[in-house]
């Protein structure tokens, strides 16, 4: 026995059970009496589906930012690109997925 409590699986997912509540971190859907998962860190930020939506979302923020009207589009993409790696590359700790965003990290 170690330390640690055992992880319990629901079989929907590869991943355990997250039971700590707090918000799903990709959207933000509180998770008091929802079920969601234990993401691991790399697993997160590796997620094809996951990168490409959130690196389309921050475009799309700062597309239509007025304080950012001057910039170039290729810009724009460049920065949200960079934005995601930097963010992945300062981030240590699993994720908290739930129901319905887990499909993405399968
Ligand atoms: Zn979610």
């Amino acid at each position: 026995m170690g330390w640690f409590s055992k992880k319990e699986y629901d079989g929907y997912s590869r991943y355990p059970l997250w039971k700590k509540g707090g918000l799903c971190d990709v959207c933000n859907k509180p998770l008091d009496n929802e079920t969601a998962y234990v993401v691991p860190c790399k697993d997160f930020w590796e997620s094809t589906l996951y990168c490409e939506r959130t690196i389309q979302r921050r475009y799309f923020e700062a597309k239509t930012n007025p304080v950012l009207a001057d910039i170039s589009d290729e810009d724009l993409r460049q920065f949200a690109i960079s934005s995601y790696r930097e963010q992945a590359s300062k981030d240590k700790t699993p994720s908290a997925v739930c129901k319905d965003c887990i499909y993405m990290f399968e």
